[in-house]
């Protein structure tokens, strides 16, 4: 008890840290990996060829691996429309654009008239380039793994750069208010999080295309900095507010996706999510959201961060490596849904009634929780023995 290596309460938020990694464990982690699963939260339509609209294009990519690969509907597996493990018994000459990997599939198969019940809304947290239906496709985000690209270099330190010192300048913590300190926070704790999968899923022999984790750059990049692992459990209670928060938006939304049994199974996953008792017992308010733009600065700060928070947005379309650009964008309308519907204009007591979601947004919302989740749980498994085996403490 209280041995935990980051101690005591997570700052800014109501929980503390081995609550967090039992809830976790036991609960969240486990709860997400199914629903992500599920017909409605695994696709996820996105624009990926975009005009950066701060430098013109450099992509970076040195692996084919960074590469969501775009099928004609002819090509695409009948096996996988009918859901059944891919690619079983198909011709490998049907999977002619994939070049072997069918693990790069997008599926154009998907028809927006399946997705009933959900409307488009405005989210004054994003930049939103949605209106260019036409040039949208359907990805199946576990075809798609967020791991190890090759994408490093120039080209990715100057999103990070621009993100930090453009939007979110770090510490000094002193002369931060809160607000925006808790926008630092949310974009490191992300940044960690794509750090851990990085690490998580690595390339460790392109020779022999050999994939596992790669302790030394879970170090290197996270476990060395304690600041950024705290700022990866805030930004996961965050979000996890946020879904609480909405949790009668969420619990009466459509998740039909044409397929009763599924989407049935999909609709009690999401209520056990929502109101599992052990969650509510042992962490009832994740983040404490009423005690954001309080003071004379409130209203003017708040379109400040909104400001900064959707040029971050925009910034994802700059990213020079297709899978990375998938999941940034995925994670930052993830991370502008859980502000918007923590800070939405109408307030606390309207929230149910006026709150309004794009159903792309809630599938981010989801699948952001579920990588946060994953990483805290990867922190947590693979710390100790990081520790040990890099010669940390
Ligand atoms: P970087 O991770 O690029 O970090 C740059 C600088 O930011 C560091 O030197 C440090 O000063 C600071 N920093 C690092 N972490 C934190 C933190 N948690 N909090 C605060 N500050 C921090 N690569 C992949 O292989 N797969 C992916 O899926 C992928 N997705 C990406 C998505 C986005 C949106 C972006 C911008 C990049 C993505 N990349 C991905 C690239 C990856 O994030 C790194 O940029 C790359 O691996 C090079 O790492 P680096 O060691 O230079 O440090």
């Amino acid at each position: 008890k209280g041995r935990h290596k980051y101690g005591g309460i997570v700052e800014d938020c109501c929980c503390d840290y081995e609550t967090v990694d039992r809830l976790n464990q036991e609960v969240l982690h486990p709860s997400l990996q199914e629903l992500v699963k599920t017909p409605f939260f695994r696709y996820f339509k996105v624009k990926l060829w975009c005009d950066c609209p701060f430098w013109p294009d450099d992509g970076m990519c040195r692996l084919r691996d960074c590469s969501v690969c775009e099928c004609p509907e002819n090509e695409f597996p009948e096996s996988f429309k009918s859901k059944r493990p891919f690619p079983l018994g198909l011709p490998s000459d049907d999977l002619t654009c994939q070049e072997g990997k069918p693990q790069a599939a997008v599926d154009r198969t998907l028809d927006e008239k399946t997705f009933r019940g959900w409307t488009d809304s405005d989210n004054p947290w994003t930049y939103d380039d949605e209106t260019d239906k036409a040039e949208m496709t359907y990805v199946n985000l576990q075809l798609n793994p967020e791991r190890y690209t090759g994408y490093t270099g120039p080209s990715a330190r100057r999103i990070w750069d621009a993100v930090y010192s453009e939007n979110c300048p770090k510490y000094p913590s002193e002369q931060l208010c809160q607000e925006e300190r808790i926008l630092y926070k949310l974009i490191s704790g992300l940044h960690s999080s794509i750090s851990t999968h990085i690490a998580a899923d690595y390339l460790l022999d392109e020779a022999t295309n050999s994939w596992g984790p790669n302790l030394t750059l879970m170090h290197d990049r996270l476990l060395r900095y304690p600041d950024r692992v705290r700022n990866l459990y805030f930004t996961l209670l965050f979000v996890l507010r946020a879904v609480t928060k909405a949790a009668a938006y969420l619990e009466q939304a459509e998740y039909d996706t044409g397929n009763p049994t599924e989407d049935l199974k999909t609709q009690s996953l999401v209520r056990q999510l929502l109101y599992n008792p052990k969650l509510q017992a042992a962490c009832p308010l994740p983040f404490d959201e009423a005690k954001m733009w309080k003071g004379q600065r409130g209203p003017e700060l708040k379109q400040k961060i909104q400001g900064q928070f959707r040029n971050i947005s925009a910034l994802m379309d700059c990213v020079g490596c297709e899978k990375c650009r998938l999941w940034g964008k995925l994670q930052v309308l993830g991370l502008g849904t859980a502000l918007k519907i923590l800070f939405s204009d109408n307030g606390q007591e309207q929230l149910g009634q006026a709150l309004q979601l794009q159903r792309n947004e809630v599938i981010a919302l989801i699948n952001l929780l579920h990588r946060l989740s994953e990483s805290v749980n990867l922190v947590h498994e693979m710390g100790p023995a990081v520790e040990v085996i890099i010669g940390g403490q």
